[in-house]
């Protein structure tokens, strides 16, 4: 697995896609990178990354580069892909779980992540079930890896206090 750390430039959501395509030829970063760059006329891969059916996650984009990937919300982003059309791997999610998390941590959990069809509505990218796989809250933050800050009651936080310590005595 990849070790992340953040870009000099600012990042505030990471935007999911797929790539649209079961093929198996398909299945890695050269056939995505030769679609946006001969056929799109694009510099580089429009994702930072891309997930193949394997699992292995691959280096696309330079982070310090906004991604080309869900035009006109581009600004501010990280792009990932997952290969793959209907057909989704356990081992992809498990990847992406441990890519996201990675992610969520460096950014203090002030992160959000979404899909391309959150900003788009007429597409079904990225098709799987995103905020399943990666535990989102409405917003799109990651909620499992969470600290618990303080679950202790407001009020009532004198007495619950001597209760806890004095309990022992009653
Ligand atoms: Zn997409």
């Amino acid at each position: 697995m990849i070790k992340f750390s953040k870009p000099d430039r600012k990042v505030i959501k990471v935007f999911l896609h797929c790539s649209d395509s079961d093929i198996p030829e398909h299945d890695n970063i050269e056939t995505i990178t030769r679609w946006h760059v001969d056929e799109n006329g694009w510099t580089y891969i429009g994702y930072q990354y891309v997930i193949t059916q394997d699992g292995v996650v691959h280096k696309g984009r330079s982070l310090e580069i906004q991604p080309a990937a869900q035009y006109p919300f581009n600004r501010d982003t990280i792009a990932i892909c997952l290969t793959g059309r209907y057909e989704f791997s356990e081992a992809q999610y498990d990847s992406l779980r441990e890519l996201c998390s990675q992610i969520a941590e460096a950014y203090e959990y002030e992160i959000t992540f979404h899909g391309h069809n959150e900003i788009d509505i007429s597409r079904t990218c990225p098709v799987f079930p995103y905020r399943n796989v990666l535990g989102l809250d409405k917003h799109g933050y990651i909620t499992k890896a969470k600290p618990v800050i303080n679950k202790e009651p407001k009020s009532g936080n004198i007495i619950s206090r001597f209760f806890s310590f004095f309990g022992d005595l009653f």
